[in-house]
């Protein structure tokens, strides 16, 4: 059904061929607003020097921090990007989370960054009410009709499914959409990324939606795997299902976790996650990012931008040990593999 796409890559600005991704970043937002609908007309105090201490130990402690709306603020930080080397971004806002397609293809246009958007629903707070009311297949068809037609009928097109928000225990509204998003991987060819919820069980639970309704681990990402294992058994366990581990909250180095009782890894501890996986053979199963979401992540607010990855991580990599070779097929090779339609 998708033949025109088949090998190739749907960006907003159109399909692409694998090899004009150059360096990816696979899992990051330019506009979310992370506030569930009820919420978002909150404002919180404005984020000035003296408040910036305080909002990275606790993100969670200003509302004006959990929202990314300026398209100015979105092309200076691509603009930082491209001039440092990067050359994709896979968005992964939502349907729920106040995507904005077509400010993403004049985000492109601008700075001539390929950016990759999602389909799909995140986690059931944010799923708008008539998702209640329909069925696996009306969902699916939602998602496929996003890939070949646009996302809400704005003719942009999305280029993967997720990321798909998912709470444990599983909300049955998410389980639903799950299964949607595993039918319209299996119709689209496009890749699948889920958001599992924060407990050990979650990722294998999604696994195993994925089997019952046919789907492929193999065009499945699983998100954030270092705030959701810490040890590497279950990281080797999950690779061996055949799904990815994405490594994509590389920057995000507090340890104090607002919203779960979780104790984040730093870069450091990632990359040695990273390794013990390339070891046990699957380094054709990693995905790195940084999943900026929140205004501290950005240069313009005193944060990480999205060239962090780029400049201060990969040389980590290399001091550790990693080979070019096994960088290239984390930030180039995986995610065009992935990227590509079947
Ligand atoms: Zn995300």
């Amino acid at each position: 059904m998708m033949e025109g796409l088949k090998g190739r890559i749907q960006t907003v600005r159109g399909a692409i061929e694998p090899g004009e991704l150059g360096f990816v970043l696979s899992h990051e937002h330019l506009f979310i607003n992370l506030l569930p609908e009820a919420f978002r007309s909150a404002r919180g105090e404005p984020i000035i020097m003296e408040k910036l201490g305080s909002l990275r130990r606790n993100w969670a402690s200003n509302v004006e921090n959990l929202s990314l709306e300026s398209e100015e603020d979105a092309v200076y930080e691509m603009g930082v990007f491209k001039r440092m080397g990067g050359g994709t971004l896979v968005e992964q806002t939502v349907c729920g989370l106040l995507q904005n397609p077509q400010a993403l293809a004049r985000v492109s246009e601008r700075t001539g960054v390929n950016i990759v958007a999602g389909t799909g629903l995140y986690s059931h707070q944010y799923h708008p009410p008539e998702i209640a009311e329909l069925d696996e297949s009306r969902i699916a068809e939602r998602f496929v009709r996003e890939i070949t037609e646009g996302i809400e009928g704005t003719g942009v097109r999305a280029g993967i499914i997720g990321e798909i928000g998912l709470s444990w225990p599983v909300h049955p509204d998410e389980e639903r959409v799950l299964r949607a998003a595993v039918r319209a991987q299996r119709e689209t060819g496009a890749s699948l990324s889920i958001h599992p919820g924060k407990h050990h069980e979650a990722p294998r639970h999604a696994v195993e939606v994925i089997l019952q309704e046919k789907g492929d681990p193999e065009r499945c990402i699983m998100c954030h795997i270092e705030r959701t294992y810490f040890d590497i058994e279950p990281m080797v366990a999950l690779a061996e299902t055949g799904c990815c581990l994405e490594f994509d909250l590389f920057g995000q180095e507090y340890s104090y976790f607002p919203t779960a009782p979780i104790d984040m890894p730093n870069d450091a501890v990632r990359i040695n996650f990273i390794m013990k996986l390339i070891d046990a053979g699957h380094l054709e199963r990693i995905l790195v990012s940084q999943d900026i979401c929140r205004k501290i992540h950005l240069t313009r607010f005193g944060g990480e931008g999205y060239y962090y990855l780029m400049e201060y991580v990969l040389p980590m990599m290399r001091r550790k040990g990693m080979s070019d070779h096994e960088i290239d097929a984390l930030t180039r090779g995986n995610p065009a593999r992935m990227l590509a339609f079947l």
